[in-house]
């Protein structure tokens, strides 16, 4: 039977650095509200008994422990920066666990990077060695995983084309500074939207918070959560200024979606 949610859960809410920054004295950097402690972005969808992680941050680890994920059965890359992918090595206890390569689904860009970079993980001289067992399937429209449709979102990311993701009624848009009008044709009826939304003034790879309220009234998505936050964005004083049906993201914020509305035949209009 097709299980009737599909389960998120914000493992990181924090941009590249983290915050606290390291040396950081600032009011957010020192706060005590949980909500201002930010791992790096990322998220985990949960659909059965089925674990799919979005990014490898360098938190990966801490973020596994505190929210006692014991198997990963699949990966979805957005890009390849450091910020989402240097805890690659962490997946190796999963496989080890589960005895079966992880099947790892990124742009065929991204995985190009994931083989250059961290070439030990596929060169046989290096085997056998503890290291993370991967299978790498470039993606470029939608594709299934666990019966659950995956749809990528080309977004760019100043000059660079990034992924998001969209499952069922939920999107996952980390890390981007426009989105074409072609993707936005795949973001129709969301019930909740994950948006990148990195601070207040403006940056030339991310939506500022402004634009991140703007693209997400465009988008329109019952909900949408800003999330790659820097330590500019203070939870507890900036949430309540920001409009109806928009919040800020936070490390182990969860939602459940309901799928079951979702026919087959209504995914596959949508599919770019
Ligand atoms: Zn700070
Ligand atoms: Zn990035
Ligand atoms: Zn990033």
């Amino acid at each position: 039977m097709t299980p009737a949610t599909l389960d998120i859960t914000i493992l990181g809410s924090g941009t590249s650095t983290g915050i606290p920054v390291i040396g950081c004295n600032c009011p957010v950097c020192t706060s005590a509200d949980p909500r201002n402690r930010r791992t790096r972005c990322s998220a985990l969808l949960q659909y059965g008994v089925h674990n799919i992680l979005i990014d490898t941050s360098p938190d990966l680890r801490l973020q596994a422990l505190r929210e006692d994920i014991r198997h990963i059965d699949a990966v979805l890359y957005t890009h390849s920066h450091a910020d989402h992918m240097h805890g690659i090595d962490d997946l190796r206890s999963f496989s080890l666990h589960s005895g079966k390569p992880i099947p790892v689904y990124g742009s065929t860009r991204t995985l190009k990077r994931v083989r250059e970079n961290f070439s030990y993980i596929f060169d046989d001289m290096d085997q056998p060695g503890f290291i993370p067992q991967l299978t790498l399937f470039p993606v470029e429209i939608s594709f299934e995983l666990f019966e659950l449709q995956i749809i990528p979102i080309p977004l760019l990311h100043g000059q660079m084309q990034v992924l998001g993701y969209r499952c069922g009624p939920l999107a996952y848009l980390t890390d981007c500074s426009a989105i074409p009008d072609s993707s936005l044709e795949l973001l129709e009826d969301l019930e909740l939207l994950v948006l990148d939304g990195l601070r207040f003034k403006p940056h030339k790879t991310h939506f500022n918070i402004d634009q991140a309220v703007q693209m997400a009234q465009t988008i329109g998505a019952r909900q949408t959560w800003l999330t790659h936050l820097s330590h500019d964005v203070d939870h507890p004083r900036h949430e309540p200024q920001l409009p109806e049906g928009i919040y800020l993201a936070y490390d182990g914020q969860t939602h459940s979606l309901p799928i079951q509305d979702l026919k087959p035949n209504s995914l596959r209009t949508l599919r770019p």
